[in-house]
């Protein structure tokens, strides 16, 4: 590529960035529901699309969210993805300049005075980077409007390209700060897009950025591979108890907190690749099952996982994760009878051996057997069914 077209593809990805990051869009807010059809006509008034054929897709009747796609042809069926989300998480962090959050010039200004007297190291770097002019702040102009915006400066000088051989199909989705409901939609209906416009797919890129903490070389690479995301979650069924009476029960919020602090940063569900370290895995949610305050243990709890993996398979990963959940609910119960031993009285856990753990295929399994049986009686507390406990240790009511 010569300089000039270079220099015309950098500009143009600058100017996307800037119009992108200037158009809010959080999850979940009617920013991120007004910027699809924002953004595709956006496009249609670009004179580079101008034939280029654009148009939006709603994930749900109602949903109000779009995803945008274009599709800029040049010859013959083979055809390019270039894809990216525009959603972005919440400007809030920002503190007092959350106002400017959407403004990259004036925010990287404004940021460029209040870290000029800071002295952490990472705010030195932060500001030596914006003193070479080759940063720009912004809500979502990383990750990833700028990215887009490479994608369109791409198809832009496509476009303008005499008869290139094959096509770009440019397609923008919300919601990836959230569910990915909207880019599960579009891989959806990409064989209907593909059937219906006569194109061969043979190539996806995803535009979004790839964390480099160095010098930004590593961030400019394509990845051939990607890292695989698990949430595994620990639901925990205990025996609820005044808390007049603890011992009389088993407190699922305590064997929660336990499994948390087995699975933080746990090296057993730490995968690397075979370049690069894994990430550990850490604790995302952690809550109770109760809905406001009372004097009664909770009777269940959650613990969720994030867990990346390059090589490992979920059932590979599943069954790591089992072992640690086991290990933190067998050491949990071996400590509090050792303290229960120093207290009078008789304990609930004192009948316990073991704390069962299922998959919840078998516990959905085992509650279709028992409805099958039982019609009716599937309300019954299955966990406390599985507790070899006396019938009065399983709920203590206040
Ligand atoms: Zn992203």
């Amino acid at each position: 590529m010569n300089g000039e077209a270079k220099s015309s593809l950098s500009g143009r990805a600058m100017r996307w960035a800037i119009a992108l990051t200037e158009e809010k869009s959080v999850t979940g807010t009617g920013g991120e529901a007004s910027f699809g059809p924002w953004l595709a006509d956006e496009l249609r008034r670009e004179a580079a699309f101008r034939h280029a054929e654009t148009w939006t897709i709603e994930v749900e009747p109602e949903d109000g969210r779009h995803c945008v796609a274009m599709l800029v042809r040049g010859t013959g069926r083979a055809t390019i993805v270039l894809t990216g989300h525009y959603d972005t998480v919440t400007t809030r962090d920002y503190g007092d300049l959350e106002d400017l959050a959407t403004q990259p010039q004036q925010l990287t200004q404004a940021l460029r005075k209040t870290l000029a007297m800071a002295e952490a190291p990472a705010v030195r770097r932060a500001r030596d980077d914006f003193a070479s002019g080759e940063f720009l702040a912004g809500r979502g102009l990383l990750d990833m409007k700028a990215g887009l915006a490479a994608g369109l400066a791409v198809c832009a000088a496509f476009a303008e390209s005499t008869k290139a051989a094959g096509n770009f199909l440019f397609i923008a989705v919300p919601d990836e700060e959230n569910n990915s409901v909207d880019a599960r939609k579009a891989a959806q209906v990409l064989t209907e897009i593909a059937g219906e416009h006569e194109l061969d797919i043979f190539a996806a890129i995803n535009l979004d950025a790839i964390a480099d903490d160095g010098d930004g070389s590593k961030g400019r690479v394509i990845a051939l591979g990607t890292v695989g995301k698990l949430l595994p979650t620990a639901h925990v069924v205990g025996v609820p108890a005044h808390s007049g009476f603890p011992l009389s029960g088993l407190n699922a919020a305590t064997i929660a907190a336990a499994i948390a602090a087995r699975v933080e940063w746990a090296s057993e569900l730490t995968d690397d690749s075979r370049s690069l370290p894994g990430t550990p895995p850490s604790l995302l949610s952690i809550r109770d099952g109760k809905s406001g305050y009372d004097v009664t243990t909770p009777a269940a709890a959650f613990a969720t996982f994030n867990v990346l993996s390059y090589r490992r398979t979920p059932d590979e990963v599943l069954e790591r994760f089992d072992r640690l959940c086991a290990d933190a609910a067998s050491a949990c119960l071996a400590e509090l009878k050792r303290r229960r031993h120093f207290q009078h009285g008789s304990a609930a856990i004192d009948l316990l051996q073991t704390i069962p753990l299922h998959r919840y295929e078998a516990v959905l399994d085992r509650l279709d057997a028992e409805a099958r049986s039982r019609l009716g009686a599937v309300g019954a507390s299955l966990a406390a069914g599985d507790l070899p406990l006396p019938e009065q240790c399983r709920l203590v009511t206040d």
